[in-house]
Order: structure tokens, then sequence, then C-alpha cells
């Protein structure tokens, strides 16, 4: 699961994403590896992790992880090809998830692409290349799909529809996650066609330092424009937290944070807006080798959550047992838990729930 951050030029997307990859920032349990130079794995903070960490003592302890990609380069223009604009789309198409940063600082050092800081604009123009881009993909497709919507093919019709509702959609300037289909039209023509537009989105304001709490008038200008797309909005000093990064020791990082009124990074939380972005939750398990934290979709089987451990695990699988993350911490241990009669049995249909801490039963 990868998560793009896109913007235009010099609104902060590096900067964030060194900010990320920053090693010194995260506690040593949660290490970052860049696999390429825009790609990174980032450790999703997770105080849960660290709580079942204490009760266990495990000699090793493996959070869960969000890939971050560093989308660079998207300019006005780029859905034509203007610079290396193709490339970069073709990028964002491989994510699941967008953080599209917003300027929300001014400082005149800092050249403007457009002259001035507008973040309403800027979104506007980023909208608008993916948009045109969505644009191409629909064309292409009614073109593909118009001949066998003549002869009747029944489907062939029905996704004729929903593509020219795509495109006008599109041309009047909306993003095809704002556009309304049912939800078989969803699954079977919109979904597979992996709409740029259509993945979902967070706003990323990029604030001074005096505003990293409270935001500012910009923050407030992107709230008002967004609050029809059901996005979250999230207000980061980036520029501050990079420095605070630069820290060598902890407790000083710590001081500068609460300075700026935070009491942990709001990297930490941008992370894990992100993973929740991408549909994720988390169960955990939790043994003396290793507690670790898996990645599931949100409404996974207990099937499903155990496939992520090994394939086999899925295909044998016979019962899971399950104890609620609250009840483990209260009651501190798995034998404890037992005792008290809280630790459930659970089949093939159980739903996983965020939190829960599992172990399965699996013929080989
Ligand atoms: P990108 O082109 O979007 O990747 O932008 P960069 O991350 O390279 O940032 C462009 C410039 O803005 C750099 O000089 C950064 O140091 C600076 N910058 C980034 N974030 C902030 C911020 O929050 N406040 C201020 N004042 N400067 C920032």
């Amino acid at each position: 699961m990868k998560a793009g951050i896109v913007g235009l030029p010099n609104v902060g997307k590096s900067t964030l994403f060194n900010c990320l990859s920053n090693a010194k920032a995260q506690s040593a349990n949660f290490p970052f590896c860049t696999i390429e130079p825009n790609i990174g794995v980032v450790n999703v903070p997770d105080p849960r992790l660290e709580k079942l960490e204490e009760l266990v003592n495990p000699e090793r302890v493996q959070p869960a992880t969000v890939e971050i990609v560093d989308i660079a380069g998207l300019v006005k223009g780029a859905s034509k090809g203007e610079g290396l604009g193709n490339q970069f789309l073709a990028n964002i198409r491989e994510t699941d998830a967008i953080l599209h940063v917003l300027r929300c600082f001014d400082n005149d050092n800092i050249v403007h692409v457009d002259g001035n800081v507008d973040p309403i604009r800027d979104k506007e123009t980023i909208d608008m290349e993916l948009q045109l881009k969505d644009l191409e993909t629909a064309d292409k497709k009614l073109d593909k799909v118009k001949r066998a919507a003549k002869t009747g093919n029944k489907d062939a019709q029905k996704e004729e529809a929903v593509l020219l509702t795509i495109k006008a959609g599109l041309e009047a300037g909306t993003s095809v996650r704002a556009l309304e289909f049912s939800e078989d039209d969803y699954t079977d023509f919109v979904k597979p066609s992996q709409f740029i537009t259509d993945k979902p989105v967070m706003y990323v304001c990029n604030v001074d330092e005096g505003a990293a709490v409270s935001g500012n008038a910009y923050v407030e200008q992107v709230k008002e424009t967004v609050k029809d797309e059901n996005a979250e909005v999230l207000v980061l000093a980036i520029g501050t937290e990079a420095d605070i990064n630069e820290l060598d020791d902890y407790e000083e990082r710590q001081m500068f944070l609460q300075d700026i009124g935070l009491d942990e990074p709001g990297s930490a939380k941008l992370i894990r807006s992100a993973y929740k972005l991408l549909n994720q939750q988390t169960y955990f398990t939790a043994g003396v080798k290793e507690v670790r934290a898996w990645t599931v979709d949100i409404g996974a089987s207990a099937p499903q959550a155990a496939g992520v451990i090994h394939t086999d695990f899925e295909k044998g699988f016979i019962r899971a047992e399950v104890i609620g993350y609250e009840d483990y911490v209260s009651f501190g241990s798995e034998a404890k838990v037992k005792e008290a009669g809280k630790m459930r049995v659970e089949g093939k249909n159980y739903v996983v729930k965020d939190g829960d801490v599992m172990h399965f039963l699996f013929n080989v």
C-alpha cells in the first residue's frame, strides 16, 4: 500500500519526505528505510505496540508500515507532457492514496511558481492536471466501448453511460471521487479503471511555526473549499518539524515540539492518517519471540487476517483466538485474560477489529 505526496513545486513536499525519512525523528522502534530516492517505508507510530511490548517483553517488535512516494515535478501542463509530466502522472497512478501538500505559509524568500501564495488556486491547478489525465483515460475507454454499445451489448451500454458521466464530471472540474455511482457500476466500471482523481485524498496544509496548532487564514480557506469532499485536512509545520528533526537529542526535540504546542511530531499523526486513508487497520500478534503489528484492510475477515501472515494460514484456517486490545491491557497478560474468560474463539466469518490481539489455529 502506497501513499503519494503531490503538490506544486516549492510547497514543501521533499522537506516533508525528508522529515518522514529522518531516522532521528523516530524512536528506536520506528526506523525508516528508503527503497529508492523518492520511495520510503515508514513505520506507523502506534502507542499500543509499545504498551504490548512492555507487557510481553518480547525479543523483537515489528510495527506496521506504510510506503510513501515523493512525486515531485507535477506542474501546470503536466497532463500535456510539460516537464516530465506524464512520468509523474504514471507514478501517481501506482499509488493507493494521495497526500496533497498545499503551501499555507508566507515567505518572500521562497519563490511561488505562480507569483503569490494561494492554496486554493494551487489545489485547482493540481486537480486540473489530474482531471485532464483522467479525461484522457475516459476518452480512450469510451472509444473502445462505443462500438460494442452500438451493437446492443448491454454491459458495454452500461459502461458507456458510466464513462459519459465521468467525462461530463471531469469537464466540469469535478474529480471522480466526488461523483455518485450505484455500487455495481462503481465496482464493475469505475474502480477497475483506476482513475487518479478517484483515489482517496488528504490535504496537508504546510504552515509556519506559529500556526502549527491553530492553523491560519489559508488553512481556513482550504477547509472551506474542501468541506464537501469528505477529506481530512491536516495542519503541519513542515519546515519547523524538519528543523526540529535535525536536533540529536530526543529530550531537546520534545522540548521544541512542546514550544510550538505539540506533544508528538505532526508527521507521526500524518502517517497514522495516511494509514487510515489507505483503509488499513492493525491487529497484533503477541508472543515472547515477537510482538508485531499486522496490516489488514478494514472489514477483513479472520481468515484474510491470517493470510497476511502466510497464505497457508488462510487456506487451512480453523479458528482464531481473539483478545480485544483493551482487555489485554487491563488484565495484563494472555493467561490472565483467559482466566477471566475474556478470550474469544472466533470462526471464519469474524470481522477483525482494529487492535485485536490474535492467535490463529490452522491445518497444514
Ligand atoms: P517541494 O518542491 O514541494 O519539494 O518543496 P521543498 O520541500 O523543496 O521546499 C521548498 C522550500 O520551502 C525549501 O527551501 C524549504 O526549506 C522551504 N519550506 C518548506 N516547508 C516550509 C515551511 O513550512 N515554512 C517555511 N518558511 N519554509 C518552508
